[in-house]
């Protein structure tokens, strides 16, 4: 367990149980619990492949229910006489399944979406059925975006347009007076409170959205000129994802409730302040301010919050705000998980060495007894002797006097030096500087039946970390240590950065491939950005997703969403793919002509290909 540190990112969704495989409870320690490699097991047996992505249900409602309660002990613990009205950011994970649950979970809590953009107000219109749950217009908006907002009211919905750009004062004031309807409008605020890592540019006076404390009393001017003054009600801000330091929060709440104050001094008819995203998911387990991490839970946020508004208020006689977040990360991460197999697994020094033959250059045996030699106490020296060698027989080789068979001889000797010398300084506390970088250049590549693009996007955009393990044989000692290459063509489709206590580390321990048996790896907390951010290089598409729910009697397959077909892929760039077969047949035929295809092989080519178009992007295991 402490391998992989599922007790600290796991908890209280993922373990290991007796059989050695991963365990999830989506109800934490209240409910039930299901085994991971058997649902697998059992989805295979629907047909249902690799890879796969498996969203739990009830862990997107114990998220909910677990935010909603930090509000409610905060608001009690401080005898806050506001309430919470959380929003999920819809751009965190749009798909409809999702947002279904996410809506009808949230319906005790008045939760309610939060749109940046105008396809996603048209999901969260669509929707959000929630009698006084609220929807808050962030985004670039234009007319339509404005009117259509607007005129949502009148069907009993509490929009709130956020102006995040000055341009956006007029529109609305415009389309208010068009419309003749009183819209409930807020300002995002440019902090000065500068976020962290990552996302850290979402703020300070150069962040891309937000007015400036200037621009801001200009727009309150503009709207007691436009007698539109007790349409201002909301103060929003985010200072970007992930924050890991509960420092940024205080700051920022600090400052926020300032403003907050201020503006209802002005004459604001202030009522909601909007603190944004944020609120950060333990990807590695270690509860640090490492990026990957957090120094405070769900708890700690949301006292901060409260008892800094209710000081701020209570000093200035205001009365408190709603209060709203918009976490998506914190929501959405846990409730799924992506599995994926391992196709095939390559080794640097796969073929052991020979012994030097008669008539082998001298290099050869110098190598051959440099291996023999490493011993702890020269290990470092022997190491450089050896790699000075295999230069040589290469500097030999391409002036063509060393034949192939005697550099591949050199090459194994080589890779079974580092093997020693590797197997020395694993024994070893300190690690000299040169060769910190073995264990990597040693390590074990594990083709994986995945995209990193396609299903981990920021992977490889941003070096995110996501705790990535074997969810079977976890009983047994990991006897590899590897790094993941995927399936595209290309040198970035790989994985080498994983957990560590809170640090990096370039290799994931695995197991041995078994002849004939399947390996299967999850990768957790994914739930949140990468669905939508994943993109087709290489033509690999979606992959397949499940929505899972516990019963009473184990649990039920709520719905299957097939992944891309390879025909699917193809319309995205505009081919079609009748006319592709057309293409091939034609071939065929030319081919057969010039008797250069039998008609039985032809026509083997064309049904292979036509069945291969309306199948899945990736590997059949
Ligand atoms: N609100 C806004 C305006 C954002 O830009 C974001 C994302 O960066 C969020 C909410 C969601 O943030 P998080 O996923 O960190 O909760």
């Amino acid at each position: 367990e402490a391998l992989y540190r599922i007790e600290g990112w796991g908890q209280p969704y993922f373990s290991i149980n007796a059989a050695g495989h991963v365990t999830v409870s989506p109800k934490g320690d209240h409910g039930g619990s299901l085994d991971l490699f058997e649902l697998v097991q059992a989805l295979k047996q629907r047909n249902v492949g690799l890879p796969l992505l498996i969203r739990f249900s009830d862990i997107l409602e114990d998220r909910i229910e677990r935010l909603n309660a930090c509000f409610a002990k905060a608001i009690a613990r401080y005898n806050y006489s506001g309430v919470y009205r959380g929003v999920f950011p819809v751009k965190c994970n749009q798909q409809r399944h999702l947002i279904e649950d996410l809506v009808r979970f949230g319906k005790p809590h008045q939760f309610g979406l939060e749109a940046g953009s105008k396809p996603e107000l048209m999901i969260a219109l669509a929707l959000l059925d929630t009698p006084g749950a609220l929807l808050i217009c962030n985004g670039y908006k234009d007319k339509e975006y404005i009117e259509t907002a607007m005129l949502a009211q009148k069907l009993g919905q509490t929009p709130i347009i956020v102006l995040e750009q000055i341009e956006e004062v007029d529109l609305v004031i415009k389309v208010s007076q068009q419309l003749g309807i009183k819209p409930i409008v807020g300002v995002r605020a440019k902090l000065s409170t500068q976020g962290m890592g990552r996302w850290g540019a979402s703020s300070g006076d150069r962040a891309k959205f937000g007015l400036t404390i200037p621009e801001i009393i200009n727009v309150i001017d503009q709207f007691r000129d436009a007698n539109l003054l007790d349409s201002f009600q909301l103060l929003h801000f985010h200072v970007g994802s992930q924050i890991s330091a509960i420092n940024v929060i205080k700051d920022a709440i600090q400052e926020a409730s300032r403003i907050y104050v201020e503006l209802g001094l002005l004459g604001a008819n202030m009522k909601y302040l909007d603190v944004g995203g944020g609120l950060a998911v333990d990807y590695d387990g270690s509860q640090t301010n490492f990026y990957a991490s957090k120094n405070y839970n769900m708890q700690n946020y949301a006292n901060d919050i409260v008892a800094e508004l209710q000081d701020a208020c209570a000093e200035n006689n205001l009365s408190v705000p709603t209060l709203i977040s918009e976490s998506g990360r914190a929501i959405a991460s846990h409730q799924s998980v992506l599995i994926f197999d391992i196709l095939s697994v390559s080794e640097v020094n796969s073929i052991p060495p020979e012994l030097p033959e008669e008539g082998d250059s001298q290099l050869i045996s110098y190598l051959w007894e440099t291996c023999q030699l490493i011993n702890q106490e020269n290990y470092q020296e022997l190491y450089h002797d050896a790699a000075q060698f295999k230069e040589e027989a290469i500097s030999r080789f391409n002036l063509g006097i060393l034949s192939i068979r005697e550099r591949a001889k050199a090459e194994q000797l080589y890779w079974a030096c580092c093997q020693k010398v590797l197997d020395i300084t694993r024994k070893q506390e300190y690690v000299p500087d040169e060769l910190e970088d073995l264990e990597k250049i040693m390590a074990s590549i594990y083709y994986i039946n995945l995209s990193v693009f396609q299903s981990a996007p920021d992977c490889w955009a941003i070096n995110q970390l996501f705790p990535i393990m074997p969810i079977h044989r976890l009983d047994e000692e990991p006897n590899r240590r590897a790094i993941l290459a995927d399936l595209t063509c290309d040198s970035d489709g790989k994985i080498d950065s994983f957990i560590d206590l809170r640090d990096v580390k370039s290799i994931l321990e695995l197991h041995s491939l078994q002849a004939g048996q399947p390996y299967y790896l999850g990768m957790f907390l994914n739930g949140a950005y990468q669905e939508i951010m994943g993109n087709l290089h290489n033509l690999f598409g979606d992959t397949n997703a499940v929505h899972i729910q516990l019963t009473p009697k184990g649990y039920k397959i709520k719905h299957i969403v097939k992944g891309d077909t390879m025909d699917e892929v193809l319309v995205y760039v505009q081919y079609d793919t009748e006319d592709m077969i057309e293409r091939i047949r034609q071939r065929c035929e030319r081919a057969l002509e010039e008797k250069q295809i039998s008609l039985t092989e032809s026509q083997k080519l064309l049904q292979t290909y036509e069945k291969s178009l309306s199948k899945y992007t990736y590997l059949c295991s």
